[in-house]
């Protein structure tokens, strides 16, 4: 039986590389984000999405730049 090692996770930059989309499997060359809400709480979610299907592809949260 073997013990599997505990391996910390590497990250690898690789911009070679072109994401795809998980909805329409395009290619993401760029990725579209706007934030929710307009106004004076603008800039606190950040909704990145898609530029082919629209599909949202993840939330994060901005901070005030
Ligand atoms: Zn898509």
């Amino acid at each position: 039986m073997t013990k599997a090692q505990a391996k910390p996770l590497e990250i690898v930059k690789r911009n070679d590389l072109t994401p795809i989309c998980c909805h329409c499997a395009k290619g993401l060359t760029e990725i579209y984000s706007r934030t929710k809400g307009t106004g004076f709480v603008e800039g606190k979610d950040v909704i990145y999405f898609c530029p082919h299907c629209m599909k949202v592809l993840g939330i994060g949260q901005s901070r005030m730049i």
